[in-house]
């Protein structure tokens, strides 16, 4: 298994990884007569039948043990697959759901990110530590049981850049936050608004009821500072839009970005990290699967979104979050 680079999109593929899951069988790896014995990386409780367990994947897409290897291929840049990938059960019931979860439930979970990230970011080899959740089947799932995963790898994926780039850019001509900008203004037109402590679908949505949960206060990393203060509110906001959106689609992807590491080997700060903390805003990506649409981000890799953002917000708004 190795990464490659592409020197056009500059992706970074991981290559040669074959599927080493056990034969699909009648028990879920997740319950805890599974998982229990796997080496937990977290848990919660510290003692006794757990309610949260962290565990390394059983097929991991990145290793923590090798070498780094970053090397040239010719004009190529390639490097072995080091990183970690782990999951976390978010609950033993294996029936249970995430949008179910009461608000003490989904900030352990939330907790449970928080702990990873920041442990995680301790390795300098790791440029980046992502957080992804795919739920139902038509999301991918790769279990049915609730669960979360995480990866940490030494690149930082393309639109993490992306995103990185344009805020960069932002912050360089206006000096303001373009991720701040936009709560402002959607929180003064309202009509994109989903919830009001702010989750919104975003003006150009890529897929129906898509939507954004963010801090009205600036923070460029989710895992600090102060995290147990805001996570309490964030559970119960994250709770509110799960739950409303069970109500239009069963199958999402949830991501959270936040902030690159920044720890370099050396110990110094890269200079294109320069405006970071100012100009990057941590925030959650919630994309359900609601139309079976082969359109949608196909080889174009453009997006064909049949819903307007200001109409899925207004149907969302209109719903019980507490159903
Ligand atoms: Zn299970
Ligand atoms: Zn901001
Ligand atoms: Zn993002």
């Amino acid at each position: 298994m190795e990464l490659r680079r592409d020197p056009i999109t500059q992706s970074w593929v991981v290559l040669g990884h074959h599927e080493v899951l056990p034969e699909p069988s009648a028990t879920c790896p997740l319950c805890p007569a599974q998982a229990d014995q796997l080496p937990a990386i977290l848990r919660w409780p510290a003692e006794g039948p757990w309610q949260l367990r962290v565990v390394p994947h059983v097929a991991p897409l990145y290793r923590i043990e090798g070498e780094l290897a970053r090397r040239a291929e010719g004009m190529y840049d390639k490097m072995g697959p080091i990183g970690a990938h782990e999951v976390i059960i978010e609950s033993p019931q294996h029936d249970s759901r995430l949008a179910r979860f009461s608000d003490e439930g989904i900030e352990r979970v939330l907790w449970a990110y928080e702990s990873r990230i920041a442990d995680l970011k301790k390795d300098p080899r790791f440029k980046y530590v992502a957080v992804f959740k795919n739920q139902g089947v038509l999301a991918g799932e790769e279990w049915a049981h609730p669960h979360s995963q995480i990866t940490a790898t030494p690149f930082v994926p393309r639109r993490i850049k992306y995103e990185l780039h344009a805020s960069s850019e932002w912050y360089e001509e206006k000096e303001r936050c373009v991720f701040c900008d936009i709560v402002r203004q959607e929180e003064r037109l309202g009509k994109r608004i989903v919830d009001v402590h702010v989750a919104f679908c975003p003006y150009a949505s890529r897929v129906p009821f898509e939507i954004w949960l963010m801090w009205r206060k600036h923070s460029h990393r989710f895992e600090q500072p102060n995290p147990a203060a805001n996570m309490t509110h964030l559970a119960a906001l994250l709770g509110r839009t799960l739950r409303r959106l069970t109500q239009v689609s069963g199958s999402y992807h949830l991501v959270l970005h936040t902030a690159p590491n920044t720890i370099h080997p050396k110990g110094e700060l890269a200079s294109y990290w320069g405006t970071l903390a100012e100009d990057f805003h941590w925030h959650i990506e919630i994309l359900p699967v609601v139309e079976q649409s082969s359109k949608s981000y196909s080889i174009k890799e453009v997006y064909y979104n049949s819903v307007l953002p200001e109409q899925a917000a207004e149907h969302l708004r209109n719903l019980d979050p507490n159903l």
